[in-house]
């Protein structure tokens, strides 16, 4: 017989929910969890030009503290069907391996926080504290009409968490390798250098943009920007393209645009980011380059949630199931934890994100499992403090 995170995992992965597509993933999980006592919402939000997209919010338990998962049950496109081993929402496996897109990114790690919290509350059905569950099914969409506005209907609703682990894909390599505390943000810039078209016969009669591009560049990527703090590796811009387009080679060009996009630390705000390029292209242009600077709005800033407790509570338990010590990083692109941090502090602890996005996705059986029993650790240890070592 399956296993409960096995076979909560294989019925999440039949349910066909691409963005924004619910896919009954989020009815499914309503389900189970109003079964076993929660109680369960699911508020719909829109947004002009935006599909509406489902959401889901349960609480089990009034008290405090209050641990929340989060996550997404929306998934990437499958890609090309007939390149998959297995069909994408079917939920097959072979050779202790399940199949399906959203195996690890991030259906198989909701299945486990489930599994982990049904089972726990089985045990403790009158403990001291409440356990959430946060789940949108706008991740990999636009991400508009999910974890941001589902965070603030809840605290309209005078939801107050403690604590929260967010089940995104953290391990590069096997269960256990790494836990995310904190994520950098992400700000793109744009630059245009304007000069006047001409003949190249007569450059007297016209002004090439591409060498003031060319200054402004070196200006930007002259110095790095920070050298990493304890916890960050360094602050990086790196140019993502240089645009001139002209097909002649005997016209001078107009103009030349080119962008730019920075991870950066917690050592730098957007704004102090934006001021800092500014004055970096401002010394190089001096007096000579025409140019325009537009940085994009971001709403992916840097954070970090300290060392403390709760993330010792994430590793032991992580160590006690794997035999393995958790490094505690920050890298790695944007995730929905830079909306939650704004509510609680937020750790990052999934399955391992090898195959996440690609064709055959798929996760090891015995990483649900094992999954499974590190969440379901972490609750006895956040929620009975004789268990804690
Ligand atoms: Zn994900």
């Amino acid at each position: 017989m399956d296993s409960l995170p096995l076979s909560l995992a294989k019925a999440l992965l039949r349910c066909p929910s691409v963005t924004p597509e619910e896919g009954g993933a989020l009815s499914f999980i309503e389900s189970v969890l109003k079964e076993a006592g929660f109680e369960v919402h699911r508020p719909v939000f829109s947004e002009p030009g935006t599909p509406d997209v489902e959401n889901l919010y349960a609480r089990y338990g009034t008290g405090n503290p209050y641990l929340l998962f989060a996550g997404h049950t929306d998934v990437v496109p499958p890609g090309d069907l007939s390149r998959w081993r297995h069909e994408p929402f079917s939920g097959e496996i072979e050779d202790g391996e399940l199949y399906g897109r959203g195996a690890v990114d991030m259906k198989g790690g909701i299945a486990c926080m489930m599994a982990a919290a049904l089972d726990f509350i089985r045990e403790n059905p009158d403990f001291d504290g409440s356990i959430g569950f946060l789940i949108t099914g706008d991740e990999e969409g636009p991400a508009v009409n999910g974890t941001v506005k589902l965070l603030e209907w809840a605290k309209g609703r005078g939801e107050r968490f403690d604590h929260c682990i967010l089940g995104e894909p953290t391990n590069p390599n096997q269960l256990g390798d790494m836990i995310k505390i904190g994520r950098r943000g992400s700000l793109t810039g744009r630059i245009v250098v304007e000069g006047k078209q001409g003949h190249v016969a007569y450059p007297h009669l016209a002004d090439n943009p591409i060498p003031g591009m060319m200054r402004l560049i070196e200006g930007l990527l002259r110095e790095p920007l920070d050298h990493g703090t304890h916890h960050f590796d360094a602050s990086n811009l790196e140019m993502t393209t240089v645009d001139v387009g002209n097909p002649a080679s005997n016209v001078i060009p107009a103009e030349v645009r080119a962008t730019f996009n920075i991870r950066f630390n917690d050592l730098w705000t957007p704004e102090s980011l934006e001021s800092e390029i500014a004055r970096r292209l401002s010394e190089a242009a001096g007096n000579s380059v025409r140019y325009t600077l537009r940085m994009e709005p971001t709403n992916a800033i840097a954070f970090l949630t300290p060392p403390n407790e709760f993330v010792g509570f994430i590793a032991d338990a992580i160590e006690a199931e794997t035999g393995i010590h958790p490094k505690l990083s920050t890298t790695g692109g944007t995730s929905d934890a830079r909306f939650i941090v704004k509510h609680c502090p937020v750790v990052e602890f999934g399955l391992v994100g090898q195959t996440m996005h690609q064709i055959d996705e798929r996760v090891a059986i015995a990483d649900l499992d094992r999954l499974a029993a590190i969440y379901r650790k972490v609750l006895n240890t956040y929620f009975v403090p004789s268990l804690r070592g």
